[in-house]
């Protein structure tokens, strides 16, 4: 009877302990948490969960609109130390908070017979096929471009355009790997390029390769680490190798990118694109053919 009655109690209690986790439920009130994954007290309102206290990381605000956010880590500062590669006479950098803007007027300080016969910098092609050469003669431009100090990988990656999608360290534009819409670069348009890898363009001069080794290229990335500009997500590109290793990075991602230090960071690492060391068609090697990791900002 003894044992019976100490049953009963048992069941007795199991069942208060069941209803009691239960009614736990019942006076919660969720709200909505935005995550704060840079930690300055502001929410990105694009991530978000519902919950009666606040989780980790989360806050109630919702008005960081460059949180690091969703579901990405931080990728580190641009070393300022970068820029001092750029060419003074076309390029200007100005640093503002947490921003940083690049304009050029797009005049490249090398030779190239894309220039005109009259310039000092014009030479007979050395590289260009003078026949698949394009029409026109290197003219004053305007690139202008905003970006974050400290550019974030972004959750999904995004295409690249048409036109402008960075600046080089010459000033004169980078494009990717189209010559149109849809229209891959040919074997034979890129015969055409000097040997800085670039060619006029209806909007102007412009690089699509990387450049080639032949004596009168001085200043330009050629199988190396040097910079080769800064790209409209604000992520620098550098040559096919790694100053953290002075060879050929082999953990690139599909857009050529890794997290190390450079010749500029002092150490630090940070998110930056490579060329990667593959020919893209014939014996060419592409500047960037692939999609943006970060968030693209527009070139003016
Ligand atoms: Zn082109
Ligand atoms: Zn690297």
């Amino acid at each position: 009877m003894k044992y019976l009655t100490f049953s009963a109690l048992l069941l007795l209690g199991a069942a208060t302990l069941f209803w009691a986790c239960n009614d736990d439920e019942d006076p919660c009130t969720e709200t909505t948490w935005y995550e704060d994954a840079d930690g300055d007290g502001l929410g990105n309102p694009d991530v978000s969960e519902s919950a009666c206290e606040q989780p980790d990381g989360y806050v109630a605000d919702n008005s960081d609109t460059d949180d690091a956010g969703d579901t990405t880590s931080s990728a580190g500062s641009t070393p300022t130390a970068a820029f001092d590669d750029f060419n003074s006479d076309a390029v200007s950098v100005s640093f503002d908070g947490d921003e940083i803007t690049i304009t050029s007027n797009g005049l490249p300080n090398h030779t190239s017979p894309y220039w005109d016969s009259s310039s000092d910098l014009y030479i007979d092609p050395v590289v260009a096929n003078a026949d698949q050469m394009s029409p026109g003669t290197l003219r004053e431009g305007s690139y202008t471009v905003t970006v974050p100090a400290s550019p974030k990988k972004a959750a999904s990656s995004s295409a690249t355009g048409l036109g402008a999608i960075g600046i080089a360290i010459t000033g004169a534009p980078i494009f990717n790997d189209e010559e149109g819409p849809n229209v891959a670069l040919s074997e034979n348009v890129a015969s055409g390029f000097d040997y800085a890898g670039g060619h006029m363009g209806p909007t102007g001069y412009h690089y699509h390769l990387e450049s080639s080794d032949v004596e009168e290229n001085t200043i330009l990335s050629q199988d190396d680490e040097r910079l080769v500009g800064i790209l409209q997500d604000g992520f620098l590109l550098y040559g096919r190798k790694c100053n953290a290793t002075n060879a050929y990075p082999t953990d690139l991602d599909a857009s050529g990118g890794h997290t190390s230090a450079t010749q500029h960071s002092d150490g630090d690492e940070f998110y930056h694109y490579h060329i990667i060391n593959e020919f893209y068609t014939g014996s060419y090697i592409i500047l960037f053919g692939g999609d943006l990791q970060g968030t693209p900002n527009t070139i003016f």
